[in-house]
């Protein structure tokens, strides 16, 4: 473990010193990343789900959602736009959507990939791993696929029946496909108390990843879980401060569920631990159809127009809007072979 042990991390996440977490895991931050923010543009390509997850308004089950699905030349349009606008990665994410053959998928990576210098990150969940070393070959750097909870019987039920233990299977499987593999959890979903976070926090350390996300629980009409409460947001700021600490290397960006809860929130996440922006691309027909919860891509402002006000945010909060493909300096340490993890200069107790 990164130096922090695991009585403080429990009074961290109780909320008793957050002045203090918030502060370390800025400091964490900038000694890792300079004030670089990296910008990663999201197309969600599709909203067709073939999963009944009961917190997201995607789910299959759910007849209120206008569905679609993006075609190829359209994706391959929406990246340009993302390249355009200057941005080092791709972000293309959907459902559970099989439909797309692979080949279909690689194809899209594959002209992306020729088209622009820039990474492809897939967020296209339980694909098979033969699905996944095919577009690994087609050129996608980066594989996300959250764990949502590390709760087997709570994963198990919210995510009806799924597998946990074959999700953290895909996971390894991605990792030793050589993509940089993200993870992640949905913090504040129905029965997880802060024994639970705990677990999750050594659980995703554990699992030395590229890239971890963590957002709050967002009620979603038309769902099991619509009167659930919300997520609380300062807690999924401490979570993710944590994960800071314990693991200083990896991306963790500022999910848009912070924003979902409290307008503004995702932006102050960047001063506590966080280092990665996603701004959505999806084009505005369809982007309020990609409701996986409310609140998600309801702006019908043009996304040139926030872009260019969410880079002015930055820099007046002192960050640096980064165009780089933002590789995770874990992952190019491992590349070198020096496999570097820094020593935390947390001590336990100094709390
Ligand atoms: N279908 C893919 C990717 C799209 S879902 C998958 O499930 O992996 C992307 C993420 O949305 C999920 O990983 C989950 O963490 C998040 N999500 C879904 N419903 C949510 C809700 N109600 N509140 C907060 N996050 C939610
Ligand atoms: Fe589908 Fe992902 Fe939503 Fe689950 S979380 S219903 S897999 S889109």
């Amino acid at each position: 473990m990164n130096g922090i042990c695991e009585k403080d991390m429990i009074e961290f996440l109780s909320g008793g010193r957050d002045d203090l977490l918030f502060s370390l895991a800025d400091e964490k931050r900038r000694s890792v990343f300079g004030d670089e923010v990296y910008l990663r543009g999201i197309i969600e390509f599709s909203n067709v789900c073939n999963k009944d997850c009961q917190y997201c308004g995607l789910r299959s089950s759910n007849r209120g959602v206008k569905r679609y699905r993006m075609n190829p030349d359209a994706i391959v349009r929406a990246a340009d736009l993302v390249a355009g606008e200057g941005l080092g990665t791709i972000v293309l994410q959907s459902g559970d959507d099989f439909s797309y053959s692979a080949e279909e998928i690689g194809k899209i990576v594959e002209r992306i990939k020729l088209r622009h210098d820039v990474a492809v990150t897939l967020s296209l969940g339980d694909r098979s791993l033969d699905d996944y070393a095919h577009w690994r070959d087609c050129g996608a750097d980066r594989c996300l696929l959250k764990v949502e909870t590390g709760h087997v019987k709570l994963y198990e039920r919210l995510r009806c029946g799924q597998s946990f233990k074959e999700r953290l299977h895909r996971l390894e499987g991605l990792k030793r496909l050589g993509y940089e593999v993200g993870s992640g959890i949905i913090v504040g979903l129905p029965d997880m108390n802060v024994m639970d976070l705990l677990r999750d926090l050594l659980l995703l350390e554990q699992l030395d990843l590229d890239m971890i996300a963590v957002g709050p629980f967002v009620p979603t009409p038309d769902t099991p879980l619509a009167n659930a409460r919300q997520g609380d947001l300062e807690l999924s700021l401490r979570v993710s401060a944590l994960m800071r600490l314990l693991c200083p290397e990896a991306n963790i960006p500022a999910t848009s569920a912070l924003d979902a809860v409290s307008h503004g929130a995702r932006l102050q996440a960047l001063k506590k631990g966080c280092n990665v922006v996603m701004p959505s691309f999806t084009p505005d027909q369809f982007k309020a159809a990609y409701a996986i919860y409310p609140g998600k891509n309801v702006s019908s402002i043009p996304v040139q127009v926030k872009l260019r006000a969410l880079r002015q945010s930055l820099s007046d909060m002192g960050l640096v809007p980064s165009s780089s493909k933002g590789f995770s300096p874990r992952r190019q340490y491992v590349e070198q072979g020096t496999a570097r993890r820094p020593a935390g200069d947390y001590a336990c107790g100094t709390a």
